[in-house]
């Protein structure tokens, strides 16, 4: 079950609204392959030829995006074996995700609109 997060700034007033974690459809890494580029997904799919049991970790996390100067949510995706780490792009204008732009923490992160240290974050609900 995946969470709701709002993100809001105490200084503007701006609020982000997105939803992280997974839900049940992502327990198929096949479903999940779906979610990257045509490259990455044939990684993926090699990876579940190669596992009858493929052990992942995936979830949606909170990123920013720079073309949409926004918190944005994108999917990242996890593999064992030296697979490594695949970050989708961003739902709103399909750019890619980097990975530095992964928030970990929401307020150790400057507001985009107005730049003060001023944003909370809070849990408005579960999606699946
Ligand atoms: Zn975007
Ligand atoms: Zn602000």
């Amino acid at each position: 079950m995946g969470r709701i997060v709002k993100i809001t700034c105490a200084s503007c007033g701006h609020e982000w609204v997105n939803r992280v974690g997974c839900g049940l459809m992502h327990g198929n890494l096949g479903n999940i392959a779906g979610l990257f580029s045509e490259e990455e997904s044939g990684i993926i799919r090699q990876y579940m030829a190669q596992n009858a049991y493929p052990v992942f970790d995936f979830a949606y996390r909170l990123a920013y995006c720079d073309q949409c100067e926004s918190f944005v949510s994108a999917p990242v995706l996890e593999l064992q074996d030296g697979f490594g780490r695949y970050i989708g792009s961003c739902k709103q204008c399909g750019r890619k995700i980097d990975i530095a732009n992964i928030i970990e923490e929401a307020d150790r992160v400057s507001c985009p609109v107005c730049d003060r240290m001023s944003l909370h974050l809070e849990e408005t609900g579960l999606w699946d």
